[in-house]
């Protein structure tokens, strides 16, 4: 059964100049107050709004993430995980797409993913470049859209087998759509806010990492960082265990 192709849509070409975007007032915010404390973080710099609450809570989904990552029966592993890729890259190329106009070469002249962290982009002769951080994303969404257009990563007809190097590719796929999100939410969380999307973002990442975490996707490294550039996303990971959102 390949059902991976009935949900396969062109990607969404991101507008240029995108209409305005409705942006209702934060009333709960306030205007003098800091941002409220997520609790437990021993001081220092205020904590990024994404860990303060409600923010870090808001959810469309209550309750774990295992039930809806679980492998349906009948179907294979390997369909599963492309379907999931597929509709992951397709909601956060979605999102981005909402906040790329505040996603610009000035405003985000590296791809950061936290206070002291900046991913670089290893181009096609191996060699690990700075980009800024639309670029960035540009080059990992057109090479995402590359590959689930090719036949031989991401078949589409049941005859076709899946390639012994999906695993690897996917496992790419999921590091550099993490990078997205650690951007997203490092750099643009106020943007989330002012659209009110938190709830379906935060649901949208917690499917994301309980997913990757089923499947073996994600290495821990990514979400915690290099010791002294930790991705603040992994902070929001360690949240939701605590949470029982996710498996510990
Ligand atoms: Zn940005």
């Amino acid at each position: 059964m390949s059902f991976f192709g009935r949900n396969r849509a062109p990607r969404q070409k991101r507008s240029p100049t995108p209409g305005t975007l409705p942006i209702p007032p934060r009333d709960p915010l306030g205007s003098s107050s800091a941002p409220p404390s997520p609790g437990g973080n021993g001081g220092g710099s205020p904590p990024p709004l994404y860990l303060s609450r409600p923010f870090a809570d808001a959810a469309l989904v209550k309750g774990n993430f295992k039930t809806i990552v679980m492998l349906p029966k009948y179907v294979d592993i390997m369909e599963w995980v492309a379907v999931n890729i597929f509709d992951f890259y397709t909601n956060l190329n979605e999102f981005y797409g909402v906040i790329a106009e505040v996603c610009t070469q000035q405003t985000c002249p590296t791809m950061s993913g936290g206070p002291t962290l900046n991913y670089l982009w290893t181009n096609q002769g191996g060699k690990q470049v700075s980009l800024s951080a639309p670029s960035y994303i540009d080059s990992v969404m057109s090479s995402i859209q590359t590959l689930v257009d090719d036949e031989n990563v991401f078949p589409t007809k049941t005859s076709q087998a899946f390639h012994p190097s999906f695993p690897a590719t996917v496992r790419h796929v999921y590091r550099q759509l993490l990078r997205v999100f650690a951007h997203i939410y490092h750099a643009h969380y106020t943007a989330i806010l002012h659209l009110r999307s938190e709830p379906h973002f935060n649901s949208l990442f917690a499917h994301f990492l309980a997913f990757g975490k089923e499947y073996d996707l994600l290495d821990p490294k990514d979400l915690k960082g290099e010791s002294g550039a930790q991705a603040g996303v992994g902070l929001l990971w360690e949240r939701w265990r605590e949470k029982g959102i996710l498996e510990a």
